[in-house]
């Protein structure tokens, strides 16, 4: 079975528990990595970060960051989700999609190499998490 050990008592728990059994820390990775599916290129963050056209140009250097608006999307960490969620801005030209499908309002839940895209298939990034 899988698990994880919780960084402050080292605690073995389940994959399945987003929490400590025993001190309640939130299970969520502390980096998160995207990576532009056309260059390789990379960003890293640790903290709540709003991505657009000038990101996806100079930071990725993708040839599709033309399909995305200013503000395309954000990335928040959501200590009550226990996880990190990416969520749409409104009124973007293209609409922000993960995985394919459309985001709603709400936002969904990253997971370790999920894809973000503009449109279904434009500017893709795809995640990948950093346990330190
Ligand atoms: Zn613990």
């Amino acid at each position: 079975m899988a698990t994880w050990i919780c960084p402050k008592d080292g605690i073995e728990n389940p994959h399945a528990e987003k929490r400590c059994l025993v001190c309640r820390h939130p299970n969520i990775p502390r980096i998160v990595v995207l990576q532009s599916v056309a260059t390789g290129k990379e960003a890293e963050f640790t903290e709540p970060v709003k991505f657009g056209k000038a990101v996806f140009t100079h930071r990725f250097a993708d040839p599709d960051a033309k399909f995305a608006s200013d503000l395309q999307f954000e990335i928040i960490r959501d200590e009550v989700r226990v996880a990190w969620i990416i969520r749409p801005i409104a009124e973007t030209v293209n609409p922000t999609c993960y995985d394919g499908s459309p985001l709603g309002p709400d936002g969904v839940e990253l997971l370790d190499g999920g894809i973000i895209s503009v449109s279904k298939s434009k500017m893709k990034l795809k995640v990948r998490f950093k346990k330190n």
